[in-house]
């Protein structure tokens, strides 16, 4: 199989943008809103701790998570924001309801900027988007330092982000799909949605924004297809090839199911909530 990604040309950011939950102090488990549609325990408003937090911000319930259906909380992945947002904080939030304000705003920006660092990365990572690397690079610094900043960007400001971004992962998505003999779909958001590809080749498939709910992609090679915005939520991705996929995010794979056949590319790991046998359930 050709290669479609660099190894690695960003370890440190990709190290930043993993959870590291000893290092939080159960940011998401309070900051977000959470549904009980979307797999959460209860609805919870943004601010709201959820009662299994503990006082060691630890899930009291982690271990049954899977076993409850909680499939919102076991799919969720801040991608590293939570303990940056952490180590700003001196003090217990739960004591200091100043800084908890101060403490979930910023947690809450952090989260949208890693969102656009992950994607950055992957852009500077895939190889038919090289052309962009300064770009992406350049971005990625940009993003990082926004980060930094004391004050939490505005929704308008992390719009204005958002659509620079966005502009550099259009060419960096269409690159990568020609690169695989594919091309962008007319459609956008095309639903898929509880469609059997089984055990078909779809390299350089468009799936970006696609709906691929339920969908059947067990056994599938995904070589140069990219999954932009994709919702996989109960997708069967069990012995899938997704190394060469492009732009996947850890949030995606939770969301969805998979198991020990199903190859990742080497920056994602195995979602713990994924069963061990191969083939559909
Ligand atoms: S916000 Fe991130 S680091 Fe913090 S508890 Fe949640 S997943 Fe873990
Ligand atoms: S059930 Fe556990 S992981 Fe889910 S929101 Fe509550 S504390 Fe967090």
């Amino acid at each position: 199989m050709r290669p479609i990604r660099r190894e690695e040309p960003l370890p440190q950011l990709r190290k930043a943008l993993t959870a590291d939950c000893r290092r939080c102090c159960g940011l998401c488990c309070a900051a977000l809103y959470r549904a009980r549609a979307e797999g959460f325990p209860a609805e919870l408003p943004p601010g709201r701790p959820c009662p299994h937090l503990d006082g060691e911000y630890r899930c009291a319930i982690h271990g049954q998570l899977t076993a409850r259906g909680l499939h919102g909380c076991t799919a969720y992945d801040c991608l590293g924001a939570g303990q940056r947002a952490a180590a700003t904080s001196p003090v217990d939030w739960r004591r200091d309801p100043e800084e908890k304000r101060r403490l979930f705003a910023h947690f809450l920006s952090l989260t949208a900027l890693h969102q656009m660092l992950w994607y950055l990365a992957e852009a500077a990572s895939l190889l038919p988007a090289r052309p962009l690397w300064e770009e992406a690079t350049q971005l990625i610094g940009e993003c990082w330092a926004l980060g930094e900043e004391s004050a939490p960007l505005d929704a308008l400001q992390l719009e204005q982000q958002r659509a620079r971004v966005n502009r550099l992962l259009r060419p960096a998505h269409e690159q990568t799909l020609a690169a695989a003999g594919g091309r962008p779909s007319p459609c956008q958001s095309a639903d898929y949605s509880g469609r059997k590809f089984r055990k078909t080749v779809l390299r350089g498939r468009d799936f970006s924004m696609a709906l691929l709910l339920g969908t059947d992609l067990s056994g599938c090679d995904l070589w140069g297809s990219s999954f932009l915005g994709a919702d996989l939520r109960g997708a069967d991705l069990c012995g899938a090839d997704l190394r060469g996929s492009a732009f996947l995010t850890p949030i995606q794979l939770g969301a969805a199911r998979g198991d020990e056949e199903t190859l990742l590319p080497p920056f994602l790991s195995r979602p713990t909530s994924w069963g061990r046998s191969s083939g559909s359930q």
